[in-house]
């Protein structure tokens, strides 16, 4: 039986962090009791709105993941609501495995207490740093002591499978803050870590002044990118050195425990498993009966969002969309891609029309190949973005 993976956002935060520009912000809550009734009318309409496009909506989800924005603010009361509009249209598999975002000191007790009885079972903090000084530059509220708190709440509360997620790269950070933000990740014992290379987006507030080198926001105290790409380096080896593995180019899951933590939400999206968004910025994979996948997505804006119901027009991919895809997603995760595997879903033929670029990024040491498999090579993580657009490059050229 294929199971739906289904992601919720809530693009809600307390304070808007400078290098930010998801589709998120800081609204009154008074938008939330209205944005909490078009997730549930979402939820409602979502499986005509498949059929009409003739996708299948799997009946029963074995993940689900809040995202955002910032979870962990919505009152228990539309954590209730929201979960049973889900288990309203859902199956919701016994073992599924439920994730929400949440920052540190922005978790109140009945919210928490409302999730547990929900059935999530994982918290992923948005920590970042340890460093209470790089956490307050970068516009977040809380500081180590109320992280290492809220970790001991959650798991107080029952919710033992924990991530916790480390930007490389803060304004202000050293090599020796950052080691110490990793040795205090270590000492939390959780099973699963992520760890990001610093992203200012151009249209922040951080990244505009960037790009009028200004000193607001504290813009000259970002690490070079040398600098960045070394902090990452050290974290991948320091967090194999405490039996937590790199699966993923971001994400580690510790080995040996008795149960393995990594994200399988997130694995969908690698494994192009078909998933449901709902919400601002929401974005879909779901297939037909025939096996063609589409993709869709909602606005980006709260506003529109709220005024205009549905999701926008789908894309249905080509059968050379579609491989592109196992490639650049699949390259993401360190086993890599199964070329026996690649060859019997799309054919020998087309897989081989990528030979000559594997050969060249080969060469230049981006990929690795053993028997069946391709993967990035370590700096294959680091310039990932360059690898991966190299296969996009094939889709112009074949054009
Ligand atoms: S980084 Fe996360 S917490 Fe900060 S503004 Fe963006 S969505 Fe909100």
């Amino acid at each position: 039986m294929e199971t739906l993976g289904l992601y919720i956002s809530v693009p809600f935060c307390r304070s808007k962090c400078t290098y930010c520009n998801f589709a998120s912000g800081v609204f009154p809550s008074s938008y939330f009791e209205q944005y909490t009734a078009r997730l549930e009318a979402d939820l409602h309409t979502a499986r005509a709105q498949a059929a009409a496009w003739g996708a299948v909506l799997p009946a029963a989800a074995d993940t689900i993941y809040f995202g955002g924005g910032t979870p962990s603010i919505l009152p228990a009361e539309l954590v209730r609501r929201i979960f049973s509009a889900i288990r309203g249209e859902l199956t919701v598999m016994p073992d599924a495995e439920i994730t929400v975002e949440c920052a540190p000191g922005q978790l109140e007790e009945a919210t928490l207490a409302a999730f547990a009885a929900a059935g999530v079972n994982r918290i992923s903090f948005g920590v970042q740093s340890f460093i209470d000084r790089e956490a307050a530059l970068t516009g977040r509220l809380h500081n180590r002591a109320i992280a290492l708190e809220d970790i001991r709440r959650v798991r107080t509360a029952g919710i033992s499978n924990i991530s916790l997620d480390l930007i490389a790269g803060l304004p202000g950070q050293t090599a020796a803050s950052w080691r110490e933000s990793l040795a205090v990740l270590a000492d939390t014992g959780v099973d699963h870590a992520s760890i990001y290379m610093l992203e200012v987006d151009d249209d922040s507030r951080l990244g505009r002044e960037i790009g009028i080198g200004g000193l607001r926001y504290h813009a000259v105290e970002i690490p070079s990118d040398d600098a960045i790409a070394d902090f990452y380096i050290e974290g991948v080896a320091f967090l194999a050195g405490q039996g937590m593995m790199q699966y993923e180019i971001s994400n580690f899951v510790r080995t040996g425990a008795q149960a393995d933590h990594s994200s399988r939400h997130n694995l969908k999206y690698w494994q192009r498993a078909p998933y449901l968004g709902i919400g601002v910025d929401a974005h879909s994979m779901l297939r037909t009966g025939a096996g063609q996948a589409l993709r869709f997505a909602t606005t980006d804006e709260l506003e529109p969002f709220l005024a205009a119901a549905g999701w926008n027009e789908p894309h249905w991919l080509t059968r050379r969309e579609e491989l592109e895809e196992a490639w650049f997603l699949g390259l993401r995760l360190n086993q890599g891609v199964s070329l026996t595997a690649l060859c019997e879903e799309f054919g020998a033929e087309n897989v081989g029309e990528y030979v000559g670029r594997l050969r060249e990024l080969e060469s230049e040491g981006l990929v690795v190949r053993s028997r069946d498999h391709v993967a990035l090579t370590a700096q294959g993580r680091l310039l990932s973005n360059e690898v991966f657009g190299r296969f996009l490059e094939e889709r112009a050229a074949a054009v």
